[in-house]
């Protein structure tokens, strides 16, 4: 039998909260996604020992999607179970987001950016976690075949009815989100923020898309910011066999781990190192030292990986000498 939650009392002093782009909501450095380790192939403890570790470190933003797993669906399950157990005594400290934009169901209506889609998975999603509301909710992706206003008209359309209180977007590059982000100002729902991959080893948004995102008044939320894993210590001497790269995740594979890679990785261990930091933590400052970027939304298979995280933004930020040898390694 599980213990009764009490949230811990210290978890708003334990890292700073930034707000997403020119809106009132602030939201934590580190945010929290239950894209993997939250299905229903997990353990209702040990996603219940995430959960709980996150929010008494301050993380109030846990990301979801509609296809979340697996099996798809069930990340969205596991959190509503925990909610009623545990969280909704803290509802209205939570900024809970789902988002509708991949394959969900066979059919045309279960995939892409119509408002039949979006509406239907919304719904879906509501009944899932148990929720009356989120507080975001995005497009997973851009649709070719479906015209923008059309989707923008539908998320606008969320949040008038209450369904939703902002709507991002994810994975938008500059000129389409720029054109979103028109079409949903005039429709009274201005975009919160774009979900978009980000990090030491991906850094293709920087050029356009984080300016255009900012000039638009939207925050950036950065996914994957550890790189799945690799911007960490946990590939440097082998693969283990608990990690992501040695699992079935199609997401990372082992021959993503070549030797020219490795070497990378090493070097900027050893930077992190000589500043008393774990690479993972100096991965996480790098990503945050650009104000465009309002969190860093890590992924986590155990507490101590959520520690790490946080206590990476309590320090002071990355000076500027380090960021330069960063840079060095990051384009030789
Ligand atoms: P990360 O880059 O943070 O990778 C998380 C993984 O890195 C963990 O599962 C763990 O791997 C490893 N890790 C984390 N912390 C540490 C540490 N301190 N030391 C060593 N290893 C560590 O992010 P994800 O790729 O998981 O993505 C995060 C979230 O972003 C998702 O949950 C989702 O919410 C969102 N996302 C959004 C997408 C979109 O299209 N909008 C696409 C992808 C993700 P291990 O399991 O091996 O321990």
């Amino acid at each position: 039998m599980t213990s009764p939650y009490q949230a811990c009392d210290q978890r708003y002093q334990q890292q700073p909260y930034r707000r997403s782009g020119q809106h009132g909501l602030h939201l934590p450095a580190i945010a929290l996604g239950l894209w993997h380790n939250f299905g229903g192939v997990n353990s209702e403890e040990s996603c219940r020992a995430l959960l709980r570790r996150a929010f008494d470190q301050g993380i109030t933003h846990f990301d979801l999607a509609n296809n979340y797993g697996p099996p798809p669906g069930s990340a969205e399950s596991m959190f509503g179970t925990l909610l009623l157990q545990d969280f909704l005594p803290y509802r209205d400290e939570l900024i809970i987001s789902s988002k509708a934009g991949y394959v969900m169901w066979d059919g045309p209506y279960g995939d892409g950016g119509s408002s039949k889609y979006l509406f239907a998975s919304l719904h879906q999603s509501l009944k899932r976690t148990r929720l009356d509301y989120f507080d975001i909710f995005y497009h997973h992706r851009p649709d070719p075949n479906t015209p923008l206003e059309e989707t923008m008209a539908a998320l606008a359309l969320m949040v008038r009815q209450g369904k939703a209180l902002y709507v991002g977007l994810s994975n938008y590059p500059a000129e389409l989100a720029s054109r979103a982000a028109a079409l949903l100002r005039d429709l009274g729902t201005p975009c919160l923020i774009n979900q978009l991959k980000y990090s030491m080893l991906e850094r293709s948004i920087e050029p356009q898309t984080l300016p255009a995102c900012s000039a638009a008044g939207m925050g950036c939320i950065a996914f994957s910011p550890l790189a799945g894993g690799l911007l960490s210590d946990r590939y440097l001497n082998g693969i283990p066999a608990d990690s992501r790269a040695a699992s079935a995740s199609p997401f990372l594979k082992p021959e993503q781990i070549t030797p020219e890679r490795l070497a990378l990785l090493q070097q900027l261990n050893t930077i992190a190192q000589q500043r008393g930091h774990k690479l993972s933590q100096m991965a996480l400052q790098w990503v945050l030292r650009d104000p465009a970027v309002t969190s860093a939304l890590i992924g986590a298979s155990r507490i101590s990986q959520i520690d790490d995280a946080v206590a990476a933004v309590q320090g002071p930020a990355l000076d500027a000498d380090t960021l330069a040898r960063i840079e060095q390694l990051l384009s030789a």
